[in-house]
């Protein structure tokens, strides 16, 4: 798109999450003093993360560069998509674009912050061009596990950027809104794609996934099979094509569906009033009501599918849902992938569910789940439709995004065109190649109930207590006198069990500690004088050291030092 006799534009990809993990998806694309966020999403944490509630993309970037930001673009309405938005609305005033789906599961977030007033929300349609800024975004039809995805094809002076969003390549989906790829294989055709920016979750699984309308009529067998029995569903609730699928299913049996979790009933409401689910009002009730209707008039559809410790289906799972006891006239349907890092979790609602006596169906037993994203022959017949000039991987663990990588070198993509890029890297476009020019913050920004911006030693500390525990080392001094004053104490918590009945080779170790700790005072006071926090870190290593080399453990060693 290069005036006559002038250098075309650079496109500087600013990517700030979503590269070499699975959620915080966000992305900046800067040409010419503007710049375009594409997604701004949160991931949720795990059992490396202990106590922190989400993690974010680290805004500094953008909150650098906040006069340039001409707008974000939503490629769909998922968690690690849309979530940190409204972390980024605390720090500046967003027009955000997407589908009505999209922005409506968004403002559930943006509303609850109470940060509506600083959103403008721009819904837009299938294959819209919308100017923001300097650029132009045409938004293309493409099917993944939420209705109304779109691919971005992002033109400006730098030429043409395509996104993919999150996608596969559905040839049945539940709506029949199929991916464009006749709009997409145009463009490339008449344009030329200069950039492709692509979805690797699935890059390393072989064949085409299942499409999702695959799914219903296993649904209605399963009901068919059970009959008898008051049955319970659980998937994602923004998975509005299963909502469907299963609402279908427990029509065409007679079932009135119950809502049960927060979020399934908002996103039933919002999907309903937009559309994209059908769900007659005759087929639903409150769960309040549902120990009025015999068993096989019941379908349940609840949360929890990921077996987050406070959602319904764990809850039913310990026999504590105040709405519904699980007992062996029920069968639970899990109709969802978990996710990795929550299969302990999963595993253990599984558990007590069959402890309840009720039967469990998950994705390893039937077909009752496919995954939103596309498998390597979608990738390579996407590769083969864009043919872009150049091509980086997005959305997904390092792993995913090489064998991507390879898939499109394998096609034909020019090695010297492509690349694995990671959070924080700047890759520039320009004259035709792409590089990695520059890096910006991409840190971790961990949210831990109204702390955001949870430091990492906290983290780490966080782990060293639940893993190895914590000693206390109490001591006085004397700062005048420079001397010790009484005993060395010693508490501790998850480290060993201190008590009066202690084997004797534990009170040998703390005798030990007690006696290198009092040296250790003793030597550094006559050199340091008053100045505590000093004396106290000479304590800390004494102890440290003394624990770690006879009891083989890193116990946090807190030293307390009183001056007197
Ligand atoms: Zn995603
Ligand atoms: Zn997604």
């Amino acid at each position: 798109m290069s005036k006559e006799g002038k250098a075309p534009a650079t496109a500087r990809v600013v990517f700030l999450g979503g590269l070499g993990e699975i959620g915080r998806n966000c992305a900046a694309i800067e040409v010419d003093d503007q710049i375009l966020i594409i997604d701004c999403g949160l991931m949720f944490p795990n059992h490396d993360t202990p106590g922190v509630d989400l993690i974010l993309p680290d805004f500094t970037y953008l909150v650098e560069n906040k006069e340039k930001v001409v707008g974000v673009v939503v490629t769909h309405g998922h968690e690690d998509h849309i979530g940190a938005l409204p972390y980024l609305l605390r720090e500046m005033k967003l027009d955000i674009y997407g589908s009505a789906i999209a922005l409506g599961l968004a403002s559930n977030r943006i509303d609850e912050a109470q940060l509506r007033p600083k959103a403008n929300l721009r819904t837009v349609a299938d294959l819209e061009k919308v100017k923001i800024g300097n650029f132009e975004v045409e938004f293309v039809p493409i099917t993944h596990s939420v209705p109304d995805s779109f691919a971005l094809v992002i033109r400006s002076a730098a030429g043409v950027i395509v996104h993919s969003g999150d996608f596969k390549i559905d040839l049945t989906p539940v709506d029949g809104r199929i991916s464009d790829l006749a709009r997409l294989g145009e463009i490339s055709r008449s344009e030329g794609i200069d950039l492709l920016l692509a979805d690797s979750t699935n890059a390393e699984e072989e064949g085409h996934s299942t499409s999702e309308s695959a799914i219903g009529p296993v649904l209605a067998q399963l009901l068919a099979v059970n009959s008898d029995k008051r049955i319970i569903v659980t998937c994602f609730a923004s998975h509005i094509h299963r909502i469907q699928q299963i609402a279908n299913a427990a029509i065409d049996s007679k079932r009135i569906i119950f809502p049960l979790g927060r979020s399934m009933g908002k996103n039933i409401a919002l999907a309903r009033s937009l559309g994209n689910l059908h769900l007659p009002d005759q087929y639903l009730d409150e769960i309040e009501n549902v120990n009025r209707y015999e068993p096989e008039q019941v379908l349940v559809l609840s949360t929890g599918s990921q077996g987050e410790p406070l959602s319904a289906l764990s809850l039913m799972a310990a026999n504590e849902n105040r709405f519904l006891k699980v007992d062996d006239g029920d069968v639970v349907i899990i109709s969802a992938d978990v996710i990795p890092g929550n299969e302990s979790a999963v595993g253990k609602v599984i558990d007590g569910l069959h402890r309840r006596g009720a039967g469990v169906i998950h994705a390893g037993i039937a077909q009752v789940h496919t995954s939103g994203h596309a498998k390597r022959d979608e990738l390579r017949l996407f590769h083969s439709i864009l043919r872009p000039k150049n091509f980086v991987p997005v959305h997904g663990e390092y792993r995913h995004m090489t064998s991507h990588m390879r898939l499109a070198i394998d096609m034909g993509q020019d090695k010297s065109h492509t690349l694995v890029a990671s959070d924080g890297d700047v890759v520039e476009l320009a004259n035709g190649n792409i590089a990695i020019v520059d890096k910006v913050p991409a840190d971790m920004l961990y949210v831990d109930g109204v702390v955001d911006g949870l430091p990492k030693a906290t983290l780490r500390d966080r782990k060293t207590l639940s893993t190895e525990g914590f000693v206390v080392v109490v001591a006085a001094v004397d700062v005048r006198n420079r001397t010790m004053v009484g005993e060395v104490e010693i508490a501790t918590r998850g480290w060993v069990h201190l008590a009066d009945d202690a084997p004797d080779h534990i009170e040998a170790l703390l005798a030990d500690i007690k006696n290198a700790v009092r040296a250790t005072i003793e030597t550094s006071i006559g050199e340091i004088g008053d100045d505590v926090d000093s004396l106290a870190r000479h304590v800390r290593t004494t102890a440290a050291k003394m624990i770690e080399k006879r009891s083989k453990m890193r116990p946090m060693v807190i030293p307390v030092i009183t001056a007197l």
